[in-house]
């Protein structure tokens, strides 16, 4: 390990309350510590700027998955393994179900949080894109209070949020639709496992026949922050799905996208699967099969 331990402080506040007096007392000293699994790999690489961390492990107001009507509000504890478990969100939220299901191996979706992978704030990160289709929305907390924002415009540049620094994601919530949607979601890596993502894609829309009435995409590991992709929406909106509005719509995503050459793959590669996979997407939407 090139950390030396006893340089680090992590404290266990009883409930949120005291959590969120911590943070207040020193506004970013102190780091939320969820199921650790993208920080000891830091730690591990001695590469964790913090000194100061509290858990939220067992702080159960961060905890559960609440059904109503409208809306499924999810914790920011919420786990992978409780995502896969929950029979709603493998309906209704097949894309975050799929997220899930993709992100590392069994121990890492037993820790691994939604509200750490949106924190961490990886452009590369598996859930946000599905988080972003679905219009989700986040309660940050503070001891001032909590204000929710739309997920769609948190992340403002690469590993930037609009979160506080005496602020925590406390829950996430995601509007019901009972109308009938098309869901895609494919992530693309070196291996079909335990992989991170050079393109992660993910698209909802709605049609009738072969025209687009709505339709939402977004796509990680092709600029700063995953990325809503608006404008190839409101290219797509209202007109039929032919091969002229594929390729218009590529265009827009070519114009959308800024894809970069990293350790895990090149800028074209990058770009070619993207318009690859937006192609794939509206095909799927007219196959009533897939
Ligand atoms: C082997 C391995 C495989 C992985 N595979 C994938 C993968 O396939 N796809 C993928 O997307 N990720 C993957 N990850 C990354 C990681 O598992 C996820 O990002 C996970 O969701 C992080 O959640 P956590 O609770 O462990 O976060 P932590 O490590 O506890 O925290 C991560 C960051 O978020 C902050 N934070 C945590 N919770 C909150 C909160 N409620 N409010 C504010 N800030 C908070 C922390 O301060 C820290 O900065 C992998 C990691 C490992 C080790």
């Amino acid at each position: 390990m090139r950390s030396y331990l006893y340089e680090y402080e992590l404290v266990s506040p009883p409930n949120l309350a005291e959590a969120l007096a911590l943070m207040a007392r020193e506004p970013g000293a102190w780091k939320p510590f969820a199921g650790g699994t993208d920080l000891m790999v830091l730690l591990e690489a001695g590469k964790l700027p913090h000194k100061k961390f509290f858990s939220l492990w067992h702080l159960r107001e961060l905890k559960g998955i609440r059904i109503s009507p409208e809306a499924v509000t999810l914790g920011a504890l919420t786990t992978y393994t409780e995502v896969l478990r929950h029979p709603v969100l493998q309906q209704e939220f097949p894309l975050l179900w799929r997220a899930a299901a993709e992100t590392g191996g069994v121990a890492t979706q037993n820790r691994g949080t939604l509200g750490g992978n949106i924190a961490n704030a990886s452009p590369a990160a598996d859930s946000p894109p599905a988080l972003l289709v679905y219009d989700a929305e986040l309660e940050l907390m503070s001891a001032r209070g909590s204000r929710w924002v739309p997920y769609h415009g948190f992340h403002t540049g690469y590993k930037q949020m609009d979160l506080r620094s005496d602020e925590l994601i406390r829950s996430l919530r995601l509007p019901r639709v009972t109308r009938s949607r098309k869901h895609y979601y494919r992530k693309v890596g070196a291996r079909k496992a335990q992989a991170i993502s050079k393109v992660v894609f993910a698209g909802v829309a709605e049609l009738e026949g072969d025209v687009v009435r709505d339709i939402r995409i977004a796509v990680g590991s092709v600029a700063p922050t995953v990325l809503r992709c608006v404008r190839t929406e409101s290219v797509l909106r209202g007109h039929k799905v032919n091969p002229a509005t594929i390729a218009g719509a590529q265009a827009a995503l070519a114009g959308e996208i800024a894809p970069i050459d990293d350790i895990r793959s090149t800028m074209s590669y990058r770009r070619r699967v993207s318009l690859n996979l937006l192609e794939d997407f509206l095909q799927s939407c007219l196959d009533s099969k897939r």
